[in-house]
């Protein structure tokens, strides 16, 4: 069977109805998309986050990185217990009246114990539109990752985890990393989509995330991303996104080096910019250099980052301009 191309891989997980604690549709979409891939193992953590790892040989990309989605999505869900027909309960961060004038529209959809946003899955060679852009999209970035590694039979170690309950407090993230199952050379790279701020503009590659509204992230994580970009000619934005919190947020705070690449994201929570309810939207140009950058990350080797460090750079400086430092000196009364 030909592996599926990215397009298919979108679609097949974008259209995945999805919930905070109700992930399991996307959940089996990616499991089933990943059961065969040569190299990949396959796992579930006990709170039902989906945890992968592509084991090549013995090469391991310094540091050897973990790759993180979230599989919900805000949305509606039925309460335990609940026998109304009409008895949902939304979760996630979208305002009740944004929320009241959608269902009002007659854009909710029922499907089992969870109700979504009824938007179809439209991909274009420019740009792709979903209910469940976030983060479904990170979802598929990271599938499409491992399967090209396995195609192109690179030898590298890396993994990924695609967690449950980002939308109400980063609970699968915060499970991981109270357990965390890596090794102590990992470091946590949370995919996402986020709104442009500062700066970002939507089509102007991923964004390299220095921190988001809680956090500023780990400086050296954070400058292997900037390098392999740079030599790899993959185009970024270098940007704060505070719009938000992500999950590099919590697994950060429980003590693990953290960072985050970002797709900038149109219609962020389902809202337009009349605050009201539509389907969210990514570029393709984004998610494809998105893609690019996360299979350079660990198919090239970086002994150290590639570049001088600042130390070597500042004592260089130091040396060069030890002249001017004597003669200057020398006129301090
Ligand atoms: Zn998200």
């Amino acid at each position: 069977m030909p592996s599926p191309n990215l397009n298919n891989i979108l679609k097949r997980i974008l259209k995945q109805p999805t919930a905070p604690f109700h992930e399991y549709h996307v959940r089996a979409e990616i499991e089933a998309l990943l059961k065969d891939c040569p190299n990949v193992k396959l796992k579930r953590d006990k709170f039902g986050n989906l945890l992968a790892t592509y084991r090549n040989g013995k090469s391991k990309s310094k540091p050897t990185w973990v790759f993180a989605a979230h599989m919900d999505h805000p949305g509606f869900v039925k309460p335990e217990g609940a026998t109304k027909r009409d008895d949902w309960e939304f979760l996630g961060g979208v305002p009740q009246d944004s929320v009241d004038a959608g269902v009002a529209k007659g854009l909710r959809k029922a499907k089992g114990r969870i109700a979504t946003w009824n938007f179809p899955v439209k991909i274009t060679p420019s740009r792709i539109e979903a209910t469940a852009c976030d983060d479904l999209t990170g979802c598929a970035a990271i599938v499409m990752t491992f399967l090209e590694l396995a195609k192109l039979n690179i030898q590298t170690t890396v993994h990924a985890v695609f967690t449950r309950a980002e939308e109400v407090g980063w609970l699968g993230a915060w499970h991981l990393a109270q357990k965390w199952p890596f090794g102590d050379d990992c470091v946590f790279l949370s995919i996402e989509t986020s709104r442009p701020v500062n700066g970002a503009v939507m089509g102007g590659g991923p964004v390299i995330r220095v921190g988001d509204r809680m956090s500023i992230f780990d400086r050296e994580a954070v400058a292997v991303l900037m390098t392999t970009a740079k030599e790899q000619a993959i185009r970024v934005q270098r940007c704060l996104l505070d719009a938000g919190a992500c999950e590099a947020t919590a697994v950060q705070a429980a003590g693990i080096r953290s960072a985050g690449i970002s797709v900038t994201l149109g219609n962020y929570h389902n809202l337009d910019e009349s605050r009201r309810i539509a389907p969210e939207y990514v570029m393709m140009d984004d998610v494809k250099s998105m893609i690019n950058l996360l299979k350079a990350l660990v198919a090239t080797k970086h002994d150290g980052i590639g570049e001088r460090t600042i130390r070597e750079r500042v004592e260089m400086r130091m040396a060069e301009h030890a002249g001017h430092f004597e003669a200057g000196s020398k006129l301090f009364k």
